[in-house]
């Protein structure tokens, strides 16, 4: 594989990445949460900036872009549905579209916000979902509804298990802590918080999990099971309104 992920840590808990191209000797960015770290990942490896994609408009995923572009001139590209509140875009994009010669599918991804995408990378076996589906759990509801981060999270479903999910945020410790409660995987529980620490202890990335281990952990997948809804207090209930339980105790935990 000519492709390799790096992954930046910005502001508190944000993460940017990425995709260095060898072979063509350039990189793509996705999100830009602040420029200091991202220049400096640039500089250290000397790739030429391609361009930019953008998951959503939050500050905390575009605030760097500006600083960034001077230094690295390159096509930046969002959601043509959001273009009038994201950093102008030279390429206004949609969900079903696919950008850099068929290599990157862009999924509808609201729920977090209505315009949020993700950017899956096939052949990297890489999902970029911001502040969708995030590391054992997902994003706040701040636009969309319960329903439409269900139909978000259905479609990453599908995605094969070792597809590998970049989100957008270091969450992992507070979001494994909350998903204790909803009858996760024992052995896959059990793995993950003696592992955390560790990261944690080292400074590396907690993102970047498979789906097959969040598939084990992660609530927001487990919603059709009835362990999870027995656990949620809605045993027999469907799995969107287990899902939206989950979301709604989260927000008050
Ligand atoms: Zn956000």
């Amino acid at each position: 594989m000519a492709e390799r992920i790096e992954i930046i840590r910005c502001l508190q808990d944000n993460y940017a990445f990425l995709i260095h191209d060898a072979a063509r000797g350039e990189a793509t960015l996705i999100d830009a949460p602040e420029a200091g770290p991202i220049l400096r990942a640039l500089d250290a490896s000397g790739a030429k900036l391609a361009r930019v994609l953008i998951t959503h408009h939050h500050a905390d995923h575009v605030d760097g872009l500006a600083e960034i572009l001077v230094r690295h001139p390159c096509p930046v590209f969002g959601n043509a549905a959001d273009a009038h509140r994201l950093p102008p875009l030279d390429h206004a994009i949609s969900p079903g579209e696919k950008l850099i010669d068929g290599t990157c599918e862009v999924f509808d991804a609201p729920g977090h916000t209505i315009g949020h995408v993700a950017f899956h990378f096939p052949a990297l076996k890489a999902l970029f979902s911001a502040d969708s589906l995030m590391t054992h759990g997902c994003g706040r509801l701040f636009e969309g509804s319960a329903q439409q981060m269900f139909d978000t999270i259905a479609r990453f479903a599908a995605l094969p298990d070792d597809t590998q999910i970049y989100s957008g945020h270091d969450y992992a410790k507070a979001n494994l802590d909350f998903a204790a409660r909803f009858a996760p995987d024992a052995q896959a529980l059990e793995a993950r918080q003696a592992e955390l620490p560790r990261l944690a202890a080292e400074g590396l990335p907690t993102t970047g999990t498979t789906l097959a281990s969040e598939r084990n952990l992660n609530p927001y997948l487990r919603a059709h099971l009835p362990e999870v809804a027995r656990a949620a207090g809605l045993p027999g209930a469907s799995a969107l309104e287990v899902f939206a339980e989950i979301r709604n105790q989260k927000d008050n935990a």
